[in-house]
């Protein structure tokens, strides 16, 4: 089965010149949904971590489902006023314009490795601003996994201290 036959290429969405890679025809069929978990779950084996942690809203689908399969827990990563527990917050730049992302302030403990999980990497900038969160709060990075990695946007570039995995290469 080749999974990038499940993934829907949506030309100017959300704004123009952007491909969105949509991921819903993946996710409701099964076998799909099961082959992309597992692929992500292969690609981390051989990595000691503790917790996973992810920004909403489809990193919590690929992050949830990753944590159950590997028994880890979860951390949510949210958009401003979702975290109902003090937090630690970033703020950083989009394509156009910027974003703010939090974390509860009690979500690690000191040391914890954690990887950064979400269904696709693009510019980068997602990824580096959890990394931040993570260290802030007293964590370790020990690696980030995505389904999705849009290389044509450089997204390691900026993430160049960090051991960075995915499944499917556009
Ligand atoms: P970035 O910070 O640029 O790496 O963007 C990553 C976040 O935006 C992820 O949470 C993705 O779900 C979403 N995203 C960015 N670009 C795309 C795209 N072309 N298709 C689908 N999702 C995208």
């Amino acid at each position: 089965m080749e999974l990038k036959s499940f993934i829907r290429d949506i030309p100017d969405f959300p704004a123009k010149g952007i491909i969105f890679r949509d991921v819903t025809p993946l996710l409701k069929n099964p076998a799909a949904f099961q082959k992309a978990i597992d692929e992500m779950t292969k690609i981390l084996q051989d990595m000691k971590f503790d917790l996973i942690v992810s920004p909403e809203a489809r990193g919590f689908i690929f992050g949830a489902a990753l944590a159950y399969k590997l028994g880890k827990g979860l951390v949510p990563v949210r958009k401003p006023g979702k975290l109902p527990y003090k937090t630690v917050s970033i703020e950083y730049n989009l394509e156009y314009g910027t974003a703010q992302l939090h974390m509860h302030s009690d979500a690690l403990q000191q040391g914890q490795r954690v990887i950064i999980v979400d269904d696709v990497l693009a510019t980068g900038g997602t990824a580096a601003a959890i990394a931040s969160l993570v260290k802030n709060v007293g964590g370790e990075v020990a690696g980030m996994c995505f389904l999705i990695e849009l290389s044509y946007l450089s997204p390691r570039e900026k993430l160049k201290d960090y051991d960075v995995r995915s499944v499917l290469v556009y």
